[in-house]
């Protein structure tokens, strides 16, 4: 039975001939009609090549979704049998965690405060493709930690240690570290040793070092002020999560860097040689669908490569949390934070669905697990759901959402964003740079750009209420607070 904002398209529907093996295989569309809209054919083909490619037995695409690498960004593929490195995507465990300070929005007010807090986070966490060193501070701190630690034991109580990060907040973690294949560490370390002596992991210590930085393009920081909203469920909620009303916290948006571009690109270039070798078709002739059926050393490798990259990125946002709590303290001594979450959406996770055990690619796409979900037993979310962090675009906000019960048939999986309307190349073409930053000044948002960047502009993201709407719509979550930017750090 489907909620009459959600459609189910089938091989055919959209205009174009699906390949004979996607007929009939149906595919869950979250998204009101002005939504739906914004599908263009291009993520639709996409979207269907992935439904009928071998192994897969359920595919969601949600508001946000929009052209990606072989599946579109903002989709789930579900498969009992299959490995797919496309779904899950080149920025392994891609993330955005929320911290929250003791500290009212008042505090942030004045601008000469804000500017001071915006150099104080830019000292130590650096933004930029490939920068990861430019702050003395920073690399002190990393340099005192072991890189195949971090990619072996993720957020482990000595890689916590050893970074400054409060052991506490691994708890606030949607996975504090991933095993390998087999459910063993040691996977992890025969796999890295063999990658190490192979040469395939260059300037290894080069990359460690980027542990704790932002990087370049999508990835941003935004200081924010927390509007709870007014009802009980909502308020049970934050009290749950630690959000205070009216006070700051601060979003970070990241991956793991270029360790995990590494992996995954590595994992691309063999498997893609291995079909090619092979003579076996793709589906819909895309390279960037190849796969490993479970059990294969292909799918082996690839579990593990993806759970070292998971584990760098974990580590990586943990410490820039830490990092961005030392700048608060720097320039209002005494301020303290807490954690609130930190949630992926470039990852395959083990997980029960439609009955039965199955990876789940969330490719741009956030867990949902509403209260009770057997794998919020031992966490502190089991009564609630766990805090699901919606940016929007820093103009019209982002949100925290907790699950609902209606999120089982999106395979417990929302939206991570508003996403793409415009792809990069258009927003640059068509829109106007004065507008744009006129838009955050209104606003009164402050960024560390001197210019915006058009192709990040909130106009070349989808309406983010009506993205809302389609998710509160069809019953898989509704909103718990409203975050209002103060300022955006971006590259
Ligand atoms: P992605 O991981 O696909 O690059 O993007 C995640 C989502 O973050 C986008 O869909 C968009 O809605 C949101 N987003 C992008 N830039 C910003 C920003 O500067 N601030 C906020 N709050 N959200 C953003
Ligand atoms: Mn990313
Ligand atoms: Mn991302």
């Amino acid at each position: 039975e489907f909620n009459p904002q959600m459609i189910q398209v089938t091989g055919g529907a959209t205009g174009f001939i699906p390949a004979p093996e996607n007929k009939g295989k149906p595919i869950t569309v979250i998204g009101t009609k002005a939504i739906r809209q914004t599908f263009d054919e291009k993520c639709l083909e996409q979207a269907m090549n992935s439904r009928g490619a071998p192994g897969v037995t359920d595919l969601v695409l949600n508001p946000d979704a929009h052209c990606g690498y072989g599946a579109p960004v903002g989709c789930v593929l579900v498969s009992p049998t299959h490995i797919y490195p496309g779904p899950v995507g080149v920025d392994i465990k891609c993330s955005m965690s929320l911290l929250q300070m003791d500290l009212p929005a008042d505090a942030v007010v004045d601008r000469g405060v804000r500017r001071a807090l915006i150099n104080a986070i830019l000292e130590r966490t650096p933004t930029g493709a490939g920068r990861g060193q430019r702050s003395a501070r920073k690399a002190r701190k990393v340099s005192t930690v072991n890189g195949e630690k971090v990619l072996i034991e993720g957020a482990s109580p000595v890689v916590c240690a050893a970074l400054g990060i409060p052991q506490e907040w691994a708890s606030r973690c949607e996975d504090a570290f991933h095993v390998g294949h087999d459910d063993t560490k040691d996977a992890l370390g025969n796999r890295l040793a063999y990658l190490i002596a192979e040469g395939k992991i260059p300037n290894f210590e080069e990359k460690v070092i980027q542990l704790g930085s932002y990087g370049g393009g999508n990835h941003f920081g935004e200081c924010e002020v927390v509007e709870l909203v007014d009802n009980q469920r909502a308020r049970r909620a934050a009290e749950v999560f630690g959000m205070k009303d009216n006070c700051v916290a601060f979003l970070s948006h990241c991956g793991s860097r270029g360790m995990g571009h590494r992996l995954a690109s590595g994992q691309f270039r063999t498997l893609q040689e291995k079909f090619e070798r092979w003579g076996i078709a793709l589906p819909g002739q895309d390279k960037e669908l190849v796969y490993a059926p479970l059990g294969t050393a292909e799918a082996n490798d690839y579990l593990d490569d993806m759970a070292m990259g998971a584990n760098f990125a974990t580590v990586n946002h943990l410490l820039i949390n830490a990092l961005v709590l030392e700048a608060f303290q720097e320039v209002i001594p005494g301020v303290k934070g807490q954690l609130v979450y930190f949630i992926s959406h470039n990852i395959a996770r083990r997980e029960r669905v439609n009955g039965e055990e199955a990876w789940v690619h969330r490719k741009g796409a956030t867990r949902a697990f509403p209260a009770g979900h057997y794998s919020l037993i031992d966490t502190p979310y089991y009564e609630t759901g766990h805090p699901i962090l919606l940016p929007g675009n820093p103009q019209d906000g982002s949100v925290v959402m907790v699950a609902d019960s209606g999120a089982e048939k999106s395979c417990y999986s929302v939206n991570h964003g508003a996403g793409r309307c415009k792809g990069r190349k258009a927003a640059i073409r068509e829109l106007d740079q004065e507008k744009v930053d006129a838009g955050l000044a209104k606003h009164d948002i402050l960024t560390n750009c001197r210019v915006y960047p058009k192709d990040e502009a909130p106009a070349a993201y989808k309406d983010f209420g009506e993205v809302l709407r389609s998710v509160e719509e069809a019953g898989l979550a509704s909103p718990v607070a409203k975050l209002k930017a103060r300022f955006v750090i971006k590259d």
